[in-house]
This record gives structure tokens, sequence and C-alpha cells, in this order.
């Protein structure tokens, strides 16, 4: 393992280009040699690409890291053809779509709605309580008040797709809530801007099928997304109650304060996660996306099959797989 003292001690000596190299033996794919990879955005799952695309013209203009997350997070939410996110997600068990979403800057500053209705960009609204209020997070019947009074538009966010699909579930669910490999897929996305500055969103329609009322990992800052100016960024996909049990992205930043890479640092926070529940982690998706303040980055899964999309000044968005546990 490479500590940060290691790093530190070969910067210091000159050679940071081979330092760099040794920081990024565990990442996939490994970047240029620049001292540090800038701008960058990476967010989870093929619906990324879209929302890279839309992040990458807010940081190539050299906009800020939190502009870009959060127009980047927005096509999805709009996107009915996505149904973990936003409008078109699939509903609660009730046939309801009911969305969590936070984001975080470079001041520490976050913000976070969950369990709001009817209204199609919930990443807006986190934002609006990060900016507009003394509070970090509100969640139902308030946050949709907050939303409407801050001239969101009420809309119906479940499509006639979405709605087919939870009528067929409906058959053969017993009402039961399932959490599987398969039901679930939320976008967090992580940027670093040209000015250094990092920042994060995360937004989802959470598991679909859930129980009325609940609330996942994804709005809970330092669960489902952490973001610490000095250190890195990490965000979080998979059932979101594996994930706040270990406070997962707050963890994964940490292990980067203690000189993790960002890949090994995901690595240990998802073998937590198989240790604790070696039985039930064989049976559930859970996938850690992290990038450090040098822009280099790194992720890792419980099952194969979560990939993430990456675009930087090498990398013209290009999706790939996340290391597997199992
Ligand atoms: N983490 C989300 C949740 O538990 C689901 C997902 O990532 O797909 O609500």
């Amino acid at each position: 393992m490479t500590t940060r003292k290691d790093f530190i001690k070969m910067a210091t000596l000159g050679t940071t280009a081979l330092s760099f190299g040794k920081l990024n033996a565990f990442s996939s794919p490994v970047e240029n040699n620049d001292p540090v990879n800038k701008p960058i955005v990476l967010s989870t799952w093929a619906h990324g690409i879209p929302a890279n695309e839309a992040a990458w013209k807010v940081l190539s203009a050299g906009g800020r890291a939190l502009d870009a997350v959060e127009m980047g997070v927005k096509v999805p939410e709009a996107d009915p053809n996505v149904h973990s996110v936003g409008y078109g997600g699939l509903p609660d068990r009730d046939g309801r779509v009911t969305l969590d979403a936070c984001i975080m800057d470079e001041n520490d500053n976050c913000g976070s709605v969950a369990f709001l209705e009817n209204i199609m960009h919930p990443i807006s609204v986190a934002r609006l309580v990060m900016e507009k209020t003394p509070h970090i997070m509100l969640v139902g019947e308030g946050a949709q008040q907050f939303a409407l009074s801050n001239g969101f538009k009420k809309e119906n966010l479940l499509t006639a797709d979405a709605e087919k699909s939870w009528k067929e579930w409906l058959k053969t669910s017993e009402y039961k809530p399932i959490i599987n490999i398969e039901n679930h897929d939320t976008i967090g996305m992580i940027a670093l801007d040209k000015q250094g500055n990092l920042s994060g969103a995360c937004t989802t329609s959470g598991l679909s099928y859930k129980m009325h009322g609940r609330v996942g990992d994804s709005p809970i800052i330092g669960a489902g997304l952490y973001v610490d100016n000095e250190i890195g960024a990490a965000t979080a996909t998979g059932v979101g109650e594996e994930v706040i049990r270990i406070v997962g992205c707050h963890l994964v930043v940490e292990l980067m304060r203690q000189g993790h890479t960002p890949e090994e640092a995901c690595r240990l926070a998802v073998e937590r996660i198989a240790k604790k529940k070696p039985a039930k982690s064989k049976e559930i998706q859970v996938g850690f996306l992290a990038l450090n303040k040098k822009g280099e980055y790194g992720s890792y899964c419980l099952q194969k099959g979560f990939n993430y999309g990456v675009y930087s000044n090498s990398i013209s968005n290009k999706l790939f797989d996340g290391k597997s546990y199992y």
C-alpha cells in the first residue's frame, strides 16, 4: 500500500510522475501524468454518460464543479427512459414515485431532500435547501412545499411504462418490498473543476417497489455522497440500507485521507459490508465511486455489473467496469 507519507516523501524527492504511477496502481484506467488531472467528472452507471456530457460543458468552460454536477444529474432526472431516477422512476409498492437527492460543494455546504413527490428535479431543490435555508435536509410534504414556494412545478412523475411495470410487479410480489441486484440504479456524480475544487450530487427514485416512506442512502450526506475538498469525493449506489450502516461515502473519503488510493478506499468499504453481512452481501449490489484531489479515481462493488462513466481531458466520456468483490 502506498501511504500518504510515502507519497509526500516521493513528491518531495521530485518524483511526482513516478509516485503518480504508483498511486494509480490500483485505479483503472490509469490517466496521464499531469500533476493534477482536472477537470474531470465521474458518474455511476450508463445513464452517467449523457449526464457527464452536460457536466463537461460546464467544467470545460471553467465552470464550478457544483454547477457541473447539478446540470449533469438533471439529465437522467428528466429522462422518462431512466427508471431509477426522477421522472419515469419506478414507484414504491403503493405506486407512488418518491425521490431522494443530495448535493455537496467544496466548502462543506450541503443540501438534501428525501421522500419528495411530484417534483422533476429534486437535485435543484436540494441545492436550494443548501443555499437558501439554515438546514441541510427537508423531507416529504415540507420539501414539496419549499419547492413549490420557490417556483418548482408539481408534475406527475409516474409514466405509463413505470405504472405498467408496477402493476406487473404487484401480481407476483405479494406486496412485499424486494431488494435485489436489479431493482435500483442511482446516479451519483463527483467532479473536480479547473480551479481544483470538488463537488458531488446524488439523485434517485430509490429501490423500486420499496415501502412507502422508505428513504435510502442517496440523500444522506456521508452515506450516498461525501465531499471533503482537502481530500476527495465519493458516491454510492446499490442497496442503501447497507451503505448507511457503514456510512459508506464518508468512510471512503476518510480512507483516502489515510493515504489509500480511490480504488483501495472503495474496496475496503465494500469489504466491510461483505464481512459484516457475508450471506446477504452475496445477493445484493453496492458500488462505490471515488475521486481524489489530484483527479485520480477508482471504484469497487460487491457484484460484477457495476459500471461508471469518466469524462476528462484524456478520456472522452467512456464507461468502465468497476472491479468486484465477488
Ligand atoms: N442507493 C439507492 C437506494 O438505496 C438505490 C440505488 O443506488 O440504486 O435508494
